[in-house]
């Protein structure tokens, strides 16, 4: 690929859900962008920005103090207008009356549909970060903020757990992750719980309320059941479960609390590998793929496979889950 035009501007923006770790990534691509003495420009709330003209030329100093905090600085949004041809036309005029040739994509599977299209409709070469929480995107063990986000729900099922044990009670634990159940089989691991209930495995729901009722027999008096937003909505399953066993049942949607805070360390660490290989890549001429991280190498995949539906596979994780459950 060394007989590609040469970079000399990049732009970068981050796009659809916001996550920790976004800002660690953004440090990463401007500062490496700046070391090969590529211009940087940042896109302020994603699609929308590249679309609405607003772009903001960085330098190192822009990036100063991000890379410990939550959410992400350069904003996020989601556009419908992207979706359209049109709208993805006049995204690459302001990407061409500024001569950047170079997009950097820090975002989820919706936002690498988006990106693809530019790459088919353009000569704007464009590669992706994955920054999700859901951990959805094929080409990438982890996604830029999903350990985190584990983290953060594992923090609060411990303090749930405080109270299941006082109280004495059954507490269903809706947690984030799309179609996707990794959150919920990290968190139920990690957190201890009696049951998870993921997108990717059909629930045998009288099972779990005939262990359940079995168990309260013989001396079991409380249950932390983690459900996956895919997998079902809490409210509903904890009414199934009040309804089939009798036993007073509480609900918690975790909800956004799982996307905030500060990034761990491994978020940071991957963060900053991924945003400087998405500029190494584009230097290299690499375009209409995204970076991710297998086997802990930094790897390359189209963006068309990285955008397929992926789901939670690790069925040992699942086995392991139901070895240790009381
Ligand atoms: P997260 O997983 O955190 O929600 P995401 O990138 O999947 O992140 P989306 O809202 O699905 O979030 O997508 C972000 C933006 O990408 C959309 O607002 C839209 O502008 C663009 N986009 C999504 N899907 C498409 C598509 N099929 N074609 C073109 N653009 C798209």
């Amino acid at each position: 690929m060394s007989s590609a035009k040469k970079i000399k501007r990049i732009a970068v923006l981050t796009s659809g859900g916001d996550c920790a770790g976004m800002n660690t990534a953004l440090r990463s691509v401007v500062r490496t962008a700046i070391y090969y003495g590529i211009k940087p420009f940042a896109v302020m709330y994603g699609y929308k920005g590249l679309i609405e003209d607003d772009f903001v030329e960085f330098n190192r100093r822009s990036v100063s103090n991000i890379m410990n905090r939550g959410g992400t600085v350069i904003k996020t949004a989601r556009s419908e207008e992207f979706k359209n041809k049109k709208g993805r036309l006049k995204a690459v005029e302001n990407l061409k009356k500024r001569k950047i040739d170079g997009l950097i994509v820090i975002g989820g599977n919706g936002s690498f549909k988006g990106a693809h299209l530019l790459c088919a409709e353009s000569d704007i070469r464009c590669i992706g970060v994955p920054g999700t929480i859901d951990n959805d995107i094929n080409g990438t063990d982890y996604c830029i903020g999903s350990i985190t986000a584990v983290g953060v729900a594992l923090d609060a099922i411990d303090k749930i757990r405080d109270t299941v044990t006082s109280l004495e009670r059954i507490f269903v634990v809706e947690v984030m992750g799309r179609e996707c159940g990794y959150i919920a089989m990290r968190v139920a691991l990690a957190g201890g719980a009696e049951e998870v209930l993921l997108p990717e495995v059909k629930p045998d729901f009288k099972k779990i309320c005939r262990e359940i009722r079995s168990a309260h027999k013989k001396g079991k008096v409380s249950w932390i059941l983690v459900v996956a937003e895919g997998a079902g909505h809490g409210h509903k399953v904890a009414h199934d479960i009040e309804k089939m066993t009798g036993y007073e049942t509480r609900v918690i949607v975790l909800g956004h609390i799982q996307r905030g805070g500060a990034p761990n360390a491994i978020d940071r660490i991957l963060a900053s590998r991924l945003g400087s290989s998405a500029v190494t890549s584009l230097i290299k001429g690499e375009s209409d793929k995204m970076v991710g991280i297998i086997a802990n190498k930094a790897m390359l995949t189209d963006f068309s496979k990285a955008c397929k539906k992926k789901q939670e596979t690790d069925q040992k994780l699942y086995r392991l889950l139901k070895i240790l459950e009381a």
